[in-house]
């Protein structure tokens, strides 16, 4: 198998003679056939192939199966938005009256779509800790749980998850593992490798990378055994009508989860990505291992900067040290974590403000994770509403600022932070 740098600039797409070099835009919305007995295969599932842009596209394939390639899936799906993707990894296997556990240091949009959301469509929810007791979280399942949910590096906490911990868990009670690896991304840790089975991305981060496409992705493992639990997973082993009593498992195997993705949820859901935002995706991934070492590696010339500030008081970055999640980084990631770190100010929430708007290349932004360097203090902007106690009680520090390193010279972003927290002293 070639090495990950090769496959984010080849995976999922070699050209024949006389091809496009670079993936073509197939920017349509039907696909032509000779017969009607070919198109009505291809509507029974009996053969593979295009037919409606909303189920499956060759461009938008072709960038699935890139990343499919780079996680080390037996299969993805592009979705709209990284909200589209969790949100049809869990309705891919749960229904009204399942139960979900996640972690709780999740997304915010995570969290939302869990706690309200999937709640108002009879989804229940149990959130853990990653600090709870083996037995605390086995307390947590139900007969009619149906997965565990976390992420890679929790966002904005940069919290590590302990992959194996938790595979461990979620097999032990027969229900697989979702990740969101969106910080993380392959280029620093496969959760497949550790023993998670189904992974989702927000491309709209590091995979895009330069701020132009909302997007989102499922990648399966091909290693959770649903026959193992069929009474649990009903809409993968037993017939579905809608395909004249097709069983997923039985037809498909190993990619039994992203097939009924693609053919169910795309197909009654649409939630598809569009082909020209999947070019623009793949031309983020070719370069996706160049810029996320880069990431990192200014992000961590930043923290050790900010770390030894007299104006900081707290720097929480997993390549740190003595980071508490610094231990686990080494296990999971140990190439390093991703660019995006938390850090608090001694002067309150008056100083913080005078901070950031002192900043000048540094900008205030609610992105992450792109080439920009963007800051965000979720008590001034997306949490504005609450005071310190709310605040705490939601799991944020009030003096917490969220920092996401860019491509620029980390010299000229440590620069721009350096005259900024002078500004904000005086
Ligand atoms: C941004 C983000 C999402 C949501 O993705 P969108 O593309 O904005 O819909 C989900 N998970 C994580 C970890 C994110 O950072």
């Amino acid at each position: 198998m070639s090495k990950i740098d090769t496959l984010c600039v080849h995976a999922g797409y070699t050209p024949g003679k006389g091809d496009p070099r670079q993936l073509p835009v197939i920017q349509s919305t039907t696909f032509k056939y000779e017969t009607s007995d070919q198109m009505g295969r291809l509507f029974d599932l009996e053969e593979s192939g295009y037919f409606y842009s909303r189920l499956q596209n060759p461009t938008c394939d072709a960038v699935a199966a890139r990343i499919a390639a780079l996680e080390g899936g037996v299969g993805a799906v592009l979705t709209s938005s990284g909200q589209a993707a969790n949100l049809l990894a869990c309705l891919n296997i749960c229904r009204a009256g399942d139960h979900i556990i996640s972690l709780n240091n999740i997304y915010g949009g995570t969290f939302n779509l869990l706690e309200v959301t999937l709640r108002q469509m009879g989804i229940d929810v149990t959130f853990i800790d990653q600090r709870n007791s083996d037995e605390e979280i086995a307390a947590a399942f139900r007969p009619g749980t149906k997965l565990l949910f976390a992420e890679t590096l929790s966002n904005p906490g940069v919290e590590v998850l302990d992959i194996e911990r938790f595979a461990a868990i979620a097999h032990s009670h027969g229900v697989p593992l979702v990740v969101d690896n969106t910080f993380a991304t392959p280029i620093h840790c496969r959760p497949f490798e550790w023993g998670a089975d189904i992974v989702t991305h927000s491309t709209t981060k590091y995979f895009d990378g330069h701020g132009t496409t909302v997007g989102g992705c499922i990648v399966d493992s091909g290693n959770f055994d649903w026959e193992a639990h069929a009474d649990r997973y009903p809409g993968l082993c037993t017939p579905d009508a809608s395909y004249h009593g097709l069983t997923y498992t039985k037809k498909f195997g190993k990619a039994a989860y992203i097939t009924k993705a693609v053919t169910h949820l795309m197909r009654d859901l649409g939630s598809c990505q569009s082909p020209q935002n999947a070019f623009y995706l793949n031309l983020g991934l070719q370069t996706l291992h160049l810029r996320v070492r880069r990431h990192n590696e200014s992000a961590r010339k930043v923290a050790a900067f900010l770390q030894q500030h007299p104006a900081v008081a707290w720097v929480r970055f997993p390549d740190l040290p003595d980071d508490p999640e610094h231990g686990k980084m080494l296990k999971y990631l140990p190439e390093g974590s991703c660019g995006v770190m938390c850090l608090g100010l001694k002067g309150g929430r008056a100083f913080d403000e005078r901070f950031m708007d002192a900043l000048r290349l540094v900008t205030i932004e609610t992105h992450v994770a792109d080439c920009y360097t963007c800051i965000l203090h979720p008590a001034s902007h997306t949490h504005r509403q609450l005071s310190d106690e709310q605040l705490r009680a939601a799991g944020i520090a009030p003096d917490l600022i969220r920092l996401s390193i860019g491509l620029e010279d980390p010299d000229d972003i440590i620069a721009d932070l350096s005259a900024a927290l002078d500004a904000a002293a005086v």
